[in-house]
């Protein structure tokens, strides 16, 4: 069986390029859906290049093609998670450099570089980017890398891109964009400047929470080397059945998301009304502090609702415990509602100060919204609401 190169199809509708990606590979048997490549070394000297898994398989190509594809760029490559495809961008630094960050990123990204690089040499500053004045602080700085995520997890802060971007790229400074929750469907990083746009692919472009995966996408071919090489260096890659699954699980992404968003902004009206609810946060929202910026910068407001209840700690566990449709587990983006409390789940190792300081209460709640019947969805949150009050 030979591998037929990838050929793009020529289309703008990004819901058919998702389906009908890659459709050459496996051309004498005519399957409609990608084989798996399990393994693990290739004959020396093939067609197409592949020598041994951690530097490469056909499914990464697969996967990768389509998600260069979807971000409308020249290069993506792939890794086992999230958490892998930041080393691998991390691991290009050296000793001294400082990493520009937004305060509120990823609690597993804040561990990384605080508990691990840090132990290695890299230098971190974090700063609210809603709340100062890039102009000044970026050339001040002078950082080796600026690391973003919009919208943040979980205050969904919105992020500036295009403007950090433009001062950074005078500067030739690289700028990350950790687009995870907007996915590149509500929000193109590389066009608003960026020079890495990461994904957690375990979370919307997945959808079915059952694989894990990160990649990075670029138009920089110095990037793209860079990404090629920690991968195989460092042991960052995927496993081919992951890629396999993810692969699957992106033909819908479009799909779901449309669900998701419709049913996510009904549900931030619906808490937005409740006398238990203290503070909704919902990017398209009016009273979000960043909506007109949220409105310019996402085609809509995504599927992740944050919210403070008027309650105290025990009292906002016991609403999580009681919901049965929204099922309490870490993670995000699947079909498959889920609530977090961030203060004791994804974001217990961060000191408890930093949490105070960034926003992250104890009565802070995050809803990850799925493709359920919205008057399912209500009905489950009305019945938790009763539960407490
Ligand atoms: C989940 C997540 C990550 C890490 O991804 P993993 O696949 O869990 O390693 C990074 N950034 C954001 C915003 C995430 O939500």
């Amino acid at each position: 069986m030979s591998l037929g190169k990838d050929e793009k199809i020529i289309t703008s509708g990004l819901s058919t390029r998702v389906i009908h990606h890659n459709e050459s590979y496996a051309k004498e048997t005519g399957t409609i859906m990608p084989p798996i490549f399990p393994s693990s070394t290739f004959l020396h000297g093939n067609e197409s290049g592949f020598d041994y898994t951690r530097s490469g398989n056909p499914n990464f190509r697969i996967l990768e093609s389509v998600l260069s594809s979807l971000e409308d760029c020249k290069y993506a490559n792939v890794f086992s998670s999230g958490v892998a495809a930041i080393t691998a961008i991390v691991s290009s630094l050296k000793k001294d450099d400082l990493i520009l960050c937004e305060e509120n990123l990823y609690g597993c990204t804040v561990r990384l570089f605080e508990q691990v690089f840090k132990r290695f040499g890299l230098r971190t500053v974090w700063i609210d980017f809603t709340n100062s004045i890039p102009e000044e602080i970026i050339p001040k700085l002078n950082p080796a890398m600026i690391w973003i995520e919009s919208p943040t997890n979980p205050l969904l802060k919105i992020i500036n891109i295009n403007k950090i971007c433009t001062i950074a790229n005078k500067m030739k400074i690289p700028v990350v964009v950790d687009n995870t929750f907007a996915t590149p469907i509500l929000q193109q990083p590389l066009k608003l400047g960026a020079t890495l746009s990461l994904t957690s692919t375990t979370k919307y472009i997945n959808g079915h929470s059952d694989a894990l995966g990160g990649a990075v996408c670029t138009e920089s071919s110095e990037w793209n080397t860079r990404l090629i090489f920690a991968q195989k260096a460092l042991g960052l890659n995927p496993s081919p059945f992951d890629c396999w699954l993810i692969t699957r699980g992106v033909k819908t992404l479009p799909l779901r998301l449309e669900r998701q968003v419709k049913n996510a902004s009904e549900i931030a009206n619906k808490l937005a009304d409740h006398t238990l609810i203290d503070v909704v946060r919902y990017p398209f929202r009016n009273d979000h502090p960043q909506s007109k910026l949220a409105k310019k910068q996402m085609l809509s407001g995504g599927a992740i609702v944050t919210a403070s209840l008027n309650a105290n700690e025990k009292i906002t566990y016991s609403f999580c415990k009681s919901l049965r449709l929204f099922k309490m587990a870490e993670s995000l983006g699947g079909i498959e509602s889920l609530i977090c409390h961030p203060a004791t789940m994804t974001h217990a190792s961060v000191p408890r100060e930093t949490k105070l300081k960034i926003g992250i209460t104890d009565s802070l709640i995050r809803f990850s919204v799925g493709c359920e019947d919205i008057d399912d969805l209500i009905a489950d949150l009305n019945q938790a609401f009763e539960k407490i009050s």
